[in-house]
C-alpha cells in the first residue's frame, strides 16, 4: 500500500468525483480544494470525474453547474471534462466498457459469482431475518455455491442475474491507514457479498468508483467521511481485481453553528449561492481550506499560492469543522480591501448593473468606476452590499432617497444652522475657478466654516445628507469629486427646497 511519505517519489494523482445531482455544496467544494491543493503541492495531477450513473438525478445542466462552480473557485483540473486527458473519458456513463472488462477480470479470478435470487425472494428473506433475534446481516449467499455449470446454463438461458463479490472466507480484518483518521480496521465477517453489477448490467457505485480510481491511476482518495463505510467494501473490490489500494484520506464533516451538519437550513450552502451573495473566490478558497486544515495553527489569510505550496494531508484534522459565517464575512472583507480597483470593478459588475451601470458606461468612464473602489474598499464585507452603499453615486442630479431620520437629526436640528451650512458649501462648490478635487474643496469649505463659526460636523453633515441622502455615507468629498458639479449643486438645491422651502 502506498504511504504518505511516498509522495516525494510517486506521481500523485488525485480526483474530485462529484455526482451531478445538484449544485456544488460547500462540503464538496472543500473536498475539491483539498484534492486540487494536494495535487499542486506535490506536483501531481488533479482529475475531475463526473459520476453520472444515476440517470434520474444526473443532468447535463447540473454538470455545467458544477463545472462553473469549479471555474469560479479557480480550481483548474489537469484531466477531465473539457480538457480531456489520457485516462478518459471522464464521465462514468461513458466508461461502461471498462466496468465490463473489470467484471470479466473478476470472473476469471473467481472473485464474483452470479446471483439469481429475485427481489421478491430477497425481500422475504430479509423480512424473516429481521424478525429473528440476530437481525438481517446481509445476503444469505444462496447462490454463492451454485454449481458453475448450472450457473452458466441459467445465464445462457437468459435468466436475470446480478454479479456479487465473493468476499473471501477467513479474510481477517480489513485495515488501512487513513491519512486523516489514522489506522482503521473493519471486521471482514460482516461484509456482505455485495452486488457489483446489477441485472441491467450497470455497475454499482462502489464497483464503478474502484474501477475508475484504479484505471485512472489514482494514488490518493481524498473525500468526505460519509464515504468511510464504503472504504472497506472498496478495498475488497481492489483485492478482488488484484489492484493496488490507494491511500485514503477522509475529511470530517462541516457543521453549522448549531453543531448540526451544514445544510440549506443554515443559509447559503452551495458555491453558487455564495457567489450570488458577493463572496470572492479567493476568500471562499481560503476560508474553505481552513475548515479542517491549517498552515501553522494561527495564520488565517492564506493566498492560493501559499495553499498550493504548503498544503499537506498531515495538517488535516479529523475534528469536525464549524462553518463560521462571521469569520467568512470578515475574511471576504479583507480580500475586498486588498483586491485593487480594477479587479473590484470586474467582480462588482452584477451589483453595479443593479444600480444602473452599463457595460458601455464602464468602458467609457473607467475613472469613475475605478474611483468608486477607494470609497468602499474598507467598508464592504460582501459585494452585495454595494447597492446599499453606492446607490447615491448613480442618482444623477436627483436625490432619490432622502432618509427621514437623517433629515430630522441633521437638517432640522434646532440651532444647527444646517440651512446656512448648505448655502456656504454650495457657494464653494459652485465656484468654477476652483479645482473639482476632494482635498481643495474640503479645505475651502472648512475655511469658510471657520469664518462662519460653524464646526466641521455642523458644516459637513448637512452637505452629506443633501448629496448622499443619508448621514452615513462613504467619504464625502471623495464621493463628490467623482460626481459632476451640476449634479451635486442640483441635489443641494433640491434638498434645500424640500426641507427649508428656500
Ligand atoms: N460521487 C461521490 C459523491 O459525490 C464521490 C465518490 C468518491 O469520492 O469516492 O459523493
Amino acid at each position: 500500500m502506498s504511504t504518505l511519505t511516498d509522495t516525494n517519489k510517486m506521481n500523485v494523482r488525485v480526483r474530485f468525483a462529484p455526482s451531478p445531482t445538484g449544485r456544488l455544496h460547500v462540503g464538496g467544494a472543500r473536498t475539491a480544494i483539498y484534492n486540487w491543493a494536494f495535487a499542486r503541492a506535490t506536483g501531481g495531477d488533479f482529475i475531475l470525474r463526473i459520476e453520472d450513473t444515476d440517470p434520474e438525478r444526473s443532468t447535463e445542466e447540473n454538470v455545467q453547474v458544477i463545472l462553473n462552480a469549479m471555474k469560479w473557485l479557480g480550481l483548474d483540473w489537469d484531466e477531465g471534462p473539457e480538457v480531456g486527458g489520457a485516462s478518459g473519458p471522464y464521465f462514468q456513463t461513458q466508461r461502461m466498457d471498462t466496468y465490463t472488462a473489470a467484471l470479466e477480470l473478476m470472473k476469471e479470478r473467481g472473485s464474483v459469482y452470479p446471483c439469481f435470487c429475485t427481489k421478491e425472494e430477497l425481500d422475504v428473506k430479509r423480512a424473516q431475518a429481521e424478525a429473528t433475534e440476530g437481525g438481517y446481516s446481509g445476503y444469505d449467499r444462496t447462490c454463492r455455491n451454485l454449481d458453475p455449470a448450472e450457473a452458466a446454463a441459467r445465464i445462457e438461458a437468459g435468466e436475470p442475474h446480478v454479479w456479487r463479490l465473493r468476499v473471501p472466507e477467513n479474510h481477517g480484518p480489513i485495515e488501512f491507514d487513513d491519512a486523516v483518521y489514522g489506522h482503521v480496521s473493519f471486521p471482514a465477517e460482516v461484509m456482505d457479498d455485495m452486488i457489483v453489477v446489477r441485472t441491467d448490467g450497470s455497475p454499482t457505485y462502489n464497483f464503478a468508483v474502484v474501477c475508475d480510481d484504479a484505471n485512472m491511476g489514482i494514488t490518493h482518495v481524498i473525500r468526505g467521511d460519509d464515504h468511510l463505510s464504503n472504504t472497506p467494501r472498496q478495498i475488497l473490490i481492489y483485492e478482488a481485481l488484484g489492484f493496488d489500494v490507494p491511500t485514503f484520506a477522509h475529511l470530517s464533516m462541516i457543521l453549522g453553528p448549531d453543531g448540526k451538519k451544514l445544510s440549506k437550513r443554515h443559509g447559503a450552502a452551495s458555491v453558487e449561492e455564495f457567489a450570488e451573495r458577493g463572496y470572492l473566490p479567493d476568500a471562499m478558497v481560503n476560508f474553505l481550506a481552513l475548515l479542517g486544515w491549517s498552515l501553522d495553527g494561527e495564520t488565517t489569510l492564506i493566498d492560493r499560492e501559499t495553499l498550493c505550496h504548503e498544503f499537506s494531508l498531515e495538517r488535516v484534522t479529523k475534528k469536525d469543522a464549524v462553518f463560521d459565517e462571521t469569520k467568512l464575512d470578515w475574511m471576504n472583507g479583507q480580500y475586498i480591501k486588498d483586491m485593487g480597483a480594477a479587479a473590484w470593478v470586474q467582480a462588482s459588475l452584477p451589483w453595479l448593473f443593479e444600480l444602473g451601470a452599463t457595460a458601455d458606461d464602464v468602458a467609457a468612464r473607467p475613472e469613475f468606476y475605478l474611483g468608486l473602489y477607494p470609497l468602499v474598499a474598507e467598508r464592504l464585507q460582501r459585494l452585495d452590499e454595494i447597492p446599499g452603499k453606492l446607490a447615491f453615486m448613480f442618482w444623477g442630479p436627483e436625490v432619490r432617497e432622502l432618509d427621514e431620520k437623517s433629515v430630522n437629526k441633521v437638517l432640522k436640528k434646532e440651532g444647527a444652522r444646517a440651512d446656512e451650512a448648505l448655502v456656504a458649501c454650495r457657494s464653494i462648490l459652485a465656484d468654477e475657478s476652483r479645482a473639482w478635487e476632494a482635498k481643495s474643496l474640503e479645505e475651502a469649505c472648512r475655511a469658510l466654516g471657520e469664518e462662519l463659526e460653524l464646526k466641521p460636523k455642523l458644516l459637513f453633515q448637512p452637505l452629506r445628507v443633501a448629496v448622499c441622502g443619508n448621514m452615513v455615507s462613504p467619504p464625502l468629498f471623495e464621493s463628490i469629486e467623482l460626481l459632476p458639479r451640476e449634479d451635486v449643486l442640483a441635489r443641494i438645491d433640491y434638498v434645500t427646497k424640500e426641507v427649508f422651502g428656500g
